[in-house]
C-alpha cells in the first residue's frame, strides 16, 4: 500500500506544482501582455497627468463583436476621489479596469485621463502613471529587493527599504537571513498572502503613480491580516484618484462614490448610507453578503 500510494502522493505534488507555475504565468501574461492588435499611433505624445481625472464617456465595449459587455457607461472620477465599482460576477468591472489601461480599446465612447483620450497617448506613459494593485500580486522569481524595485527600477536602496516600512513588510524582510537578497516566488522563499500582497504595496508605494486600480482581494487573508492590508491601501490611496473593483462590499463602505453595475450597465451610484436607504440593487447585494457572512 505504502509502494503505491507514495508514487502517487508524489505524482500529486509533482501535478500542484506545474498546474500552479501555468497559473502564475497565466497571471504575469494577464499583468504584462500587450494584446496585438493595441498600438501606439505614430508619435503619439506621452499622457500627461495634472490631477488624474478618470473619465468615461458613454464607452460601450465587447470582447467579440457579437457581446457587448459594457453599455454606455458614462463615469467622471474626480482628482484625489475614491470609487469603488461594485456588482454581481461578470459584470463588467474588471473590464473596465483593462480599458483604463488601454489591454483593450472602447468600440465606442472614450475614456480620457485629464482631457487626453488614452488611445492618442503612448502606452509605456499610461502605464506609467497607474499603479495596479491586483487580488494576486505576481513575484517574480528573483530578491525581494528586485520584486519591490519592479515598481521603479531605477529606485535607490534607501527608497526601497522606505517603500516596504510603509507597507509594513520591512521588519519581515530584515529578518530573514537574506533580507532583501532572499529568493522569492515558485523557486524560493514561498510568502503568504499577506506577504506577497505587502510586496505589492511596495511596489506600487515606490512607482508612486496618480491614478490606482485596485483589483480588491478575494483570496483567503485571515481577518486581522485583510483589515491591515485594507487600512495600507486606504493610506496609499490618499492623495491619489483611486478605482476600487470590489467583490465584498465590507471593504468600500467608505468610499467617496459607489458605481453598481448591473450587466455592463450603470445601475445605481451613491454613497453606502444612500445607497442602502434606497433599497435597491446595492441593498439586496449587501443584505445578501450580510446574510452569507452570517452563514
Ligand atoms: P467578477 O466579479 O466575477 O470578477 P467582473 O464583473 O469583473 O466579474 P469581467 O471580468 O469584467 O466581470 O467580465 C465581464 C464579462 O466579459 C464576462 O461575461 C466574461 O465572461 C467576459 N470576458 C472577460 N474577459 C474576456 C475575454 N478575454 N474574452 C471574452 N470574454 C471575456
Amino acid at each position: 500500500m505504502i509502494q503505491i500510494t507514495m508514487p502517487l502522493n508524489f505524482l500529486g505534488t509533482v501535478y500542484r506544482e506545474i498546474r500552479q507555475a501555468l497559473i502564475d504565468m497565466a497571471d504575469m501574461f494577464h499583468l504584462l501582455e500587450q494584446p496585438a492588435e493595441v498600438k501606439d499611433k505614430p508619435d503619439a505624445p506621452d499622457l500627461q497627468v495634472s490631477g488624474g481625472r478618470v473619465s468615461l464617456q458613454n464607452v460601450a465595449f465587447g470582447y467579440e463583436a457579437e457581446r457587448a459587455i459594457l453599455k454606455g457607461i458614462d463615469l467622471e472620477v474626480a482628482p484625489g476621489q475614491t470609487v469603488a465599482i461594485v456588482g454581481s460576477s461578470g459584470s463588467g468591472k474588471s473590464t473596465i479596469g483593462r480599458l483604463l489601461f488601454r489591454f483593450y480599446d472602447v468600440s465606442s465612447g472614450a475614456l480620457l485621463i485629464d482631457g487626453q483620450d488614452v488611445r492618442d497617448v503612448t502606452q509605456d506613459s499610461l502605464h506609467a502613471q497607474i499603479g495596479v494593485v491586483p487580488q494576486d500580486t505576481v513575484l517574480f522569481n528573483d530578491t525581494v529587493h528586485y520584486n519591490i524595485a519592479y515598481g521603479r527600477p531605477t529606485a535607490s536602496e534607501a527608497e526601497i527599504i522606505a517603500a516596504a516600512k510603509a507597507a509594513k513588510i520591512h521588519d519581515f524582510i530584515a529578518s530573514l537571513p537574506l533580507g532583501y537578497q532572499t529568493t522569492v516566488g515558485e523557486r524560493g522563499l514561498k510568502l503568504s498572502g499577506g506577504e506577497k500582497q505587502r510586496v505589492g504595496i511596495a511596489r506600487t508605494l515606490l512607482k508612486n503613480p496618480p491614478i490606482l486600480l485596485l483589483d480588491e482581494a478575494t483570496s483567503a487573508l485571515d481577518t486581522d491580516t485583510e483589515r491591515d492590508i485594507q487600512a495600507e491601501l486606504k493610506a496609499m490611496g490618499e492623495g491619489r484618484t483611486v478605482i476600487t473593483i470590489a467583490h465584498r462590499l465590507s471593504t468600500i463602505a467608505d468610499a467617496d462614490r459607489i458605481i453598481v453595475l448591473e450587466n455592463g450597465a450603470i445601475v445605481e451610484q451613491g454613497q453606502h448610507a444612500e445607497l442602502l436607504a434606497q433599497g435597491g440593487r446595492y441593498a439586496q447585494l449587501w443584505n445578501r453578503q450580510s446574510d452569507d457572512a452570517l452563514e
